[in-house]
């Protein structure tokens, strides 16, 4: 059996060319890289935008290290050991968001070792996916939405999706009002709240947006409200999006089974990496929803031109400059492009995710 030999990590923080907000003007990358028995080496990372990045870096260094060596370095052989092994400090959060950046690194070994991008690994469906246009836009002003969604517009998206949440409602309304505009009516608007609204506050702005054709409400409530979802998915017509904050497949099962959500959005990374996606974008056909994976696109679309056939179609989501080859941040050219609203993959290896060193930089090993 091919084991783990050494997990080593690199904290890092990535500038962001757009700030997500006045305090979020970086995101944190914990890059890892394996060595396999064999001699096979794999990388990948874990990702924390803004809070507990140096924590992810403790886990892996601390508990994740020393357990995983010695285990089967097989894509996922190791996962639901380690995630119990992790679980006293929660199954999903900043346990999930560590576990990945192993994960990552095995998937990447292991399609490296077989001369093979991850995507073909997993069985390639599909030579390109759909993308969407995505900002993190509630504090731009009125005109700095418009001239964001005209880019997005001129790249060729025809789908695109803003924040909503603003404290005043008629600005929420005058800002989607705008948008439908400039985007016309044959483009896909989504429109996301960020866990901003109660339940009743929800229902209200919903209603008064929802003529403007939208395709979905993400994140209406507080992400761990499985009944207030549940209620809103009652009182209104547009369908509910949610999974950037959840980390399980329990969890997502949850909300399919309770009508809470219509369509789920894993981000690869805070679920605990490819192995739990894959489980989670089964468990999503088997009730018939809609899976449009959170942000990360260079990871996530790799994935979306290898799921399976589902009877929804697979977005990508595309924050403007956000990309991590944009922001300058890889050590090799991206592994993917996006032209004219679609993502393809460009030839590589495994993920083709190495991060170079940027900025920053404590150093942890598993093992010296
Ligand atoms: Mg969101």
């Amino acid at each position: 059996m091919t084991t783990i030999r050494s997990l080593t990590t690199r904290l890092q923080r990535v500038p962001l060319t757009r700030p997500w907000a006045a305090d979020v003007a970086s995101v944190g990358i914990v890059s890892t890289h394996v060595v396999r028995s064999d001699g096979a080496e794999g990388w990948g990372f874990s990702w924390s935008p803004q809070i507990g990045a140096p924590a992810v870096q403790a886990l892996l260094a601390h508990d994740i290290g020393p357990a995983c060596i010695g285990r089967s370095a097989a894509p996922g052989e190791a996962w639901q050991g380690l995630w119990e092994h992790l679980h006293e400090a929660g199954g999903g959060g900043i346990t999930t968001i560590a576990l990945a950046g192993l994960d990552l690194a095995l998937w990447d070994a292991e399609a490296r070792s077989a001369g093979v991008s991850v995507s073909q690994m997993v069985g390639r469906q599909r030579e390109r996916v759909r993308a969407y246009g995505s900002g993190v836009n509630l504090h731009y002003p009125l005109d700095e939405l418009l001239a964001q969604v005209q880019r997005w517009i001129d790249a060729g998206y025809d789908a695109v999706k803003i924040k909503v949440g603003k404290p005043d409602l008629a600005e929420d309304i005058d800002r989607v009002g705008a948008v439908r505009e400039l985007l016309g009516p044959d483009r896909k608007l989504m429109i996301d709240a960020n866990q901003r609204w109660d339940l009743d506050r929800a229902t209200t702005s919903v209603d008064a947006l929802s003529h403007h054709g939208l395709a979905w409400i993400e994140e209406p409530l507080r992400a761990d409200d499985l009944l207030g979802h549940a209620e809103l998915a009652r009182r209104i017509d547009v369908p509910i999006a949610l999974g950037e904050n959840l980390h399980t497949v329990h969890r997502f099962a949850d909300f399919l089974r309770a009508g809470a959500a219509h369509i789920v959005q894993p981000n690869i990374v805070r679920v605990g990496g490819i192995t739990p996606f894959l489980r989670i974008a089964e468990l999503a056909a088997s009730h018939g929803a809609a899976l449009h994976p959170h942000l990360l696109p260079e990871l996530s679309g790799q994935l979306a031109l290898a799921l399976p056939d589902s009877a929804h179609e697979v977005l990508v989501e595309d924050v403007e400059d956000a990309g991590f080859g944009a922001l300058g941040a890889l050590a090799d050219p991206s592994p993917v492009s996006i032209r004219d609203g679609s993502l393809t993959e460009n030839d590589h290896l495994g993920l083709g995710l190495r991060f170079s060193p940027v900025l920053t930089g404590a150093t942890a090993r598993s093992r010296p």
